[in-house]
């Protein structure tokens, strides 16, 4: 289950440098396909204004020689019955050519 209400912190954790340093990063339409499920789409709905958020860049977790330290790891999932993910993630960040909000959408290996 997502909860879209968790977005902005997320993306500001995916900017923190360290953490970028540890995710590979494709900028645009190049990176749709670097996820664990199903491609991300070059555009998804702002949650905001209901306009069309265009892809600026995945974030993809993919460095299975590196123990720890992913982004599952800053927080206990269901700790205080509050959602964290379980497992290395996938993140497509898109901004809304309408409200300029960041927009963003993960899935989880
Ligand atoms: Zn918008």
């Amino acid at each position: 289950m997502r909860k879209r209400n968790n977005y902005d912190c997320l993306v500001g954790q995916l900017l923190t440098l360290n953490l970028i340093n540890k995710m590979k990063i494709y900028i645009g339409e190049t990176g749709l396909d670097n996820t664990f499920q199903e491609s991300f789409k070059k555009t998804t709905k702002c949650p905001k204004c209901g306009g069309n958020a265009r892809i600026m860049f995945v974030g993809c977790e993919d460095y299975p020689e590196d123990k720890g330290n992913f982004i599952c790891d800053l927080h206990e999932n269901m700790k205080d019955n509050k959602y964290w993910v379980h497992d290395a993630i996938a993140c497509a960040v898109y901004l809304c050519e309408d409200c300029f909000e960041a927009v963003a959408e993960l899935n989880q290996a």
